[in-house]
């Protein structure tokens, strides 16, 4: 594999990066690429060659299928065969959330190769928000497969420094299209007919949270039966860091030990929570220092725990956050990084 070139995406720089990571795509190769979530590593999603070099790149276990992007809404058709009952629900979910952070699964075309969806009938389909990635899937002319860009079980990159030092050496290009404005994964669901509504369940939660989705029939989290094997996209590990990353139900059952360096992610570095006097932390990093709040939080949550992951610390401790809206997402994220509590 030749070194992996990181070009710019930006203003007057885009129009060649879209043509060049297009060309590379249709050649059947792979490129790291920008969505609103996280940085995605993109596939012709229709060849199963390309989609083959995806899951080498990120050592990824076949067992865990891809999300397919397309560029335009008629192109659902092609990777899915719509059920004639949730077509009205699927049409107002896509009005209101597409372009956008929310993946459908529905059953899946022919078309679709089964490494894709990991020989599931169904394939997981979303309509991305992020100009330079559409552009790409625009001019590829094709729905294009893209699970994030990291290595298997790490966390998401959320910015191109972070892609190269996941698969630096393993891809040949990495569109740099900057920070990505949402910084966690999309919220995935399937939908069923309900008795009244449909019923709309949450497989993983993200950006599009719970209360959004109501509007649109009864909305039920689905929660990972501890005792279950692992569904696809639901692993127990997930997203972690390699310090140890520790969650507490209370600030007071953190029993730190001697001469170890604690690093401390706070939410908003308010002393109430509990947490800032606990301890003499080594490095303090919040998720929320602005007026954001869960939003910032989200955007930052991948970035502050890699930032921290390189200090060599013994050990992160992350202060919980409240689970309403995103919230619900970020703990998600949090007890998949953690290796404690929650
Ligand atoms: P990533 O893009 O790396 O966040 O991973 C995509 C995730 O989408 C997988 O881990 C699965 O959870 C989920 N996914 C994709 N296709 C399906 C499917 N057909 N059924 C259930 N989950 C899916
Ligand atoms: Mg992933």
């Amino acid at each position: 594999m030749p070194d992996t070139r990181t070009i710019s995406a930006y203003e007057d720089d885009m129009n060649d990066a879209v043509r060049e990571a297009a060309a590379l795509l249709a050649s059947g190769e792979i490129v790291a690429v920008p969505t609103e979530t996280v940085y995605g590593l993109a596939a012709d999603a229709f060849n199963p060659e390309a989609v083959a070099k995806v899951f080498a790149a990120k050592e990824r276990p076949d067992f865990d299928p891809l999300i397919v992007h397309i560029a335009a809404y008629r192109e659902l058709a092609e990777v899915a065969e719509m059920p004639e009952e949730l077509e009205s629900v699927v049409k107002s979910l896509a009005g209101a959330f597409w372009p956008g952070p929310l993946t459908i699964l529905l059953p899946k075309s022919a078309k679709v190769p089964d490494l894709v969806t990991s020989g599931l009938p169904t394939v997981a389909v979303r309509q991305s928000a992020n100009v330079i990635f559409r552009a790409i899937g625009r001019a590829l002319g094709r729905p294009i497969a893209a699970p994030s860009a990291n290595r298997f079980g790490r966390i998401s990159p959320t910015s191109a420094s972070a892609v190269e030092k996941e698969l630096g050496g393993r891809i040949p290009l990495i569109v740099d299209g900057g920070a990505c404005n949402q910084g966690i994964e999309s919220t995935i669901i399937s939908i069923e007919l309900g008795e009244t509504r449909p019923l709309i369940r949450v497989l993983r939660a993200g950006p599009v949270t719970k209360e959004e989705l109501q509007k649109f029939g009864k909305v039920v989290i689905e929660k990972r039966k501890a005792d279950a094997p692992d569904a696809p996209g639901q692993l127990a590990h997930h997203y972690a860091p390699e310090t140890p990353l520790l969650m507490f139900d209370k600030p007071s059952d953190f029993k730190p030990e001697p001469d170890k360096r604690y690093g401390l992610i706070s939410y908003r570095g308010d002393e109430k929570a509990g947490y800032l006097h606990l301890h003499e932390w080594e490095l303090v990093e919040e998720l929320s220092p602005g007026s954001g709040k869960l939003q910032e939080a989200a955007i930052r949550l991948f970035y502050v725990m890699r930032m921290m992951d390189e200090e060599g610390l013994d050990a992160i401790v992350v202060e919980p956050v409240s689970e309403v809206g995103l919230g619900v997402a970020i703990m998600d994220r949090l007890r998949k990084a953690s290796v404690k509590g929650g």
